[in-house]
């Protein structure tokens, strides 16, 4: 990752229809959603009053996510190239920018070689409705001719790799290893992780860096795959940043709400 350009929150990903939430509209090709900087996780309180009589259970957690929200993006693993561009695009955007911005791109540019070769002006050009146009125009290239140059135009399969690519930190890596490869090596926190991850009690962080770190030592491995997709999800529609759902929510019996009023 780019040290001056740190993103957490993919929820974007090539390819999904959109879905239309009870709450909201905020579909988009889904997946990669709109990152954000690293904080505190929404609604974390560090004083605030946590039950002790929820003990985590993770397997519960999934297995109940899973049945709400039947298949997953992991159904159909997206393009390497797909997911490693619309993923750096999606930093800090709604998932409809992303989405628009990244066909244009790709109906320009399909393929790594091709957007190796493409000049950062144009690809500006033409992702200029999106926020940070000008870093991401520069990042995407540079990525593209970074894999290119190393890995001879195949996007590579480690998070070592991976996050030796320009602009491709944990949670970028992460994604792709998920989304493209259906490589659960790795749990990619975006702010919907991070957020519910707090307030479910399963860690107690205040960066998705933390989060990620916190659930790789906790959450039994067989369940990495999919959880992004499933949390993501739920926090779009139901574990809302401000006023979750928890009236409705299908795990509130396994959650300790930390930091919920
Ligand atoms: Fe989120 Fe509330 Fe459900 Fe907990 S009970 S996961 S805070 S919606």
């Amino acid at each position: 990752m780019s040290p001056a350009y740190k993103w957490y929150a993919p929820s974007f990903t090539p390819g999904r229809p959109v879905r239309q939430g009870a709450v909201g509209r905020l579909g988009g090709a889904r997946r990669a959603h709109g990152g954000r900087l690293a904080g505190p996780a929404q609604g974390f309180s560090a004083g605030g009053a946590m039950p002790t009589d929820v003990v985590p259970d993770y397997r519960a957690v999934v297995r109940r996510l899973r049945e709400v929200n039947g298949p997953t993006m992991l159904d159909g693993h997206s393009d390497p190239y797909d997911v490693l561009i619309a993923t750096i695009l999606s930093q800090r955007s709604r998932d409809e920018t992303t989405d628009r911005v990244f066909r244009a791109l790709k109906a320009r540019w399909p393929d790594v070689r091709a957007l190796s070769r493409a000049r950062v002006a144009d690809v500006d050009s033409v992702i200029h409705s999106i926020g940070f146009h000008r870093q991401k125009a520069r990042g995407v290239v540079a990525a593209a001719r970074a894999v290119m140059d190393r890995h001879g135009g195949a996007v590579p399969v480690t998070k070592e790799e991976l996050m030796a690519l320009p602009m491709v930190g944990p949670k970028t890596a992460g994604c792709v290893l998920v989304y493209a490869f259906g490589d659960a090596s790795a749990i990619p926190v975006d702010t919907h992780v991070h957020r519910i991850s707090n307030r479910l009690g399963w860690v107690r962080t205040r960066t998705p860096e933390r989060t990620e770190e916190e659930l790789e030592r906790r959450v039994p491995r067989d369940l990495w795959l999919d959880l992004n997709s499933l949390f993501v999800d739920h926090g779009k529609h139901v574990c809302l940043p401000r006023r979750p759902r928890c009236g409705q929510c299908p795990i509130a019996r396994w959650c300790k709400r930390v930091g919920v009023a």
